[in-house]
């Protein structure tokens, strides 16, 4: 249950509340808001007399169910996704940083296209560890240097626990990958800053784990975040994952978050990546994420599914005619 109550409430009910209830609190200048667990039901009554307003929820999707608060609108540098804007924001880039010739040549064609927002990891959660892990802080650098000569924004990813504090410092917006949507330590850090936090669905989670984990980083103070469709396991082994649709209208309906889809890491493969993201942006979604790279069959990671720069020319204007039929701005 969400619950509004009055700076007033006295510092008992407040441990009551964290004690026996689990709840999460965030001090707003007009009123506290506490998020209890589902369990809780009915107001107990030594809360009721400060409660100023109250949501029950029947399992503990809470703070980004569209009940509580309509659709809200989260920041990518000085763009806005999300609530009613019919923003479509592209985010692309490669995989991985690899060197400074190959992301500036990327951040060049990003321009070209009127794209803002690089997408590129540098703490890479490979399956092998006999795999380029990215750059580490030297790729973080790069970024940088890009940022500063291009205003791009950065999206880059945080691997666990051990690296989100450097990847905090350099990031626009911050990636939790579909590995690492487990990861408490991650989870954490993003709850505690105010940067945007792009969170990406396990690739075994069901939609509900997905927005649980969600919870985790709103409770803890940052609403910034942005949920990403990338692909869930299924029984199909053509395609390297298979892109939840579903889950993309699931969300749309019932969450107040925007939503980001990323057909890339779904597909696995370059060929269709055009036709999934005109799928997706004829769902209205907030935001893609594509992978692309100079030369795709020399990428040190992810190397079937990154379209080259000529296909993401084709991606823009494919995505821009039928943004322009939507009424959509492709930001
Ligand atoms: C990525 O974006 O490069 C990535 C590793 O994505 P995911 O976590 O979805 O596999
Ligand atoms: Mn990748």
């Amino acid at each position: 249950m969400i619950l509004h109550l009055e700076n007033k409430t006295p510092s008992v009910c407040i441990r009551d509340l964290e004690k026996n209830h689990f709840a999460k609190f965030i001090f707003h200048q007009d009123y506290i808001q506490a998020v209890t667990s589902k369990n809780t039901v009915i107001i107990p009554d030594s809360i009721a007399p400060y409660v100023i307003d109250s949501w029950p929820f029947d399992s503990d999707f809470q703070l980004g169910n569209v009940e509580y608060k309509p659709r809200r609108t989260v920041k990518i540098g000085h763009k806005l996704l999300g609530g009613n804007t019919k923003n479509l924001h592209l985010i692309a880039g490669p995989c991985s940083v690899e060197s400074k010739e190959q992301i500036t040549t990327v951040a060049k064609a990003l321009i070209k296209n009127g794209i803002t927002s690089i997408r590129a990891g540098c703490f890479k959660p490979r399956t092998s560890p006999y795999s380029f892990m990215g750059l580490g802080e030297e790729g973080l650098l790069l970024l940088n240097d890009v940022r500063e000569e291009f205003g791009l924004n950065i999206v880059t990813e945080a691997r666990d626990a051990t690296n989100i504090d450097l990847v905090l410092k350099y990031a626009d917006v911050v990636q939790i990958g579909t590995k690492s949507m487990y990861d408490h330590g991650i989870l954490s850090a993003c709850g505690e800053s105010d940067k945007t936090i792009m969170l990406k669905r396990g690739f075994g989670s069901t939609l509900q784990e997905f927005l649980q984990a969600a919870e985790f980083i709103m409770s803890a103070g940052n609403e910034n975040v942005i949920l990403c469709e990338r692909g869930i396991r299924t029984f199909e082994s053509k395609t390297r994952f298979t892109l939840d649709l579903c889950g993309v209208a699931f969300l749309k309906h019932h969450c107040n978050l925007p939503v980001v889809v990323d057909p890339s890491h779904a597909l696995g493969h370059s060929y269709g990546i055009i036709d999934l993201s005109k799928a997706a942006t004829a769902m209205e979604v907030d935001g893609l994420l594509i992978e692309t790279h100079p030369s795709p069959k020399e990428a040190l990671s992810d190397a079937s599914q990154q379209i080259d720069l000529k296909e993401l020319e084709q991606l823009c204007s494919s995505v821009q005619s039928l943004a322009k039929s939507l009424s959509l701005n492709i930001i």
